[in-house]
């Protein structure tokens, strides 16, 4: 069985990020949960990188 990826939402206008870790089908519900908290602005989808991985 393959591992989903953790994933990142950022927020391109105040920098806020989320960093989500996915079960199983949450891909499908996730396009639905990526506006920002803070600024209510669309959040952009990023993968984590090792940075990520390492601080994360
Ligand atoms: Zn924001």
């Amino acid at each position: 069985m393959i591992k989903p990826e953790p994933f990142k939402f950022l927020c391109p206008q105040c920098g806020y990020s989320k960093i989500v870790k996915p079960k199983s089908d949450v891909l499908n519900s996730v396009a639905m949960i990526n506006i920002c908290p803070q600024c209510k602005s669309k959040m952009e989808l990023k993968k984590l990188n090792i940075i990520d991985k390492l601080f994360g």
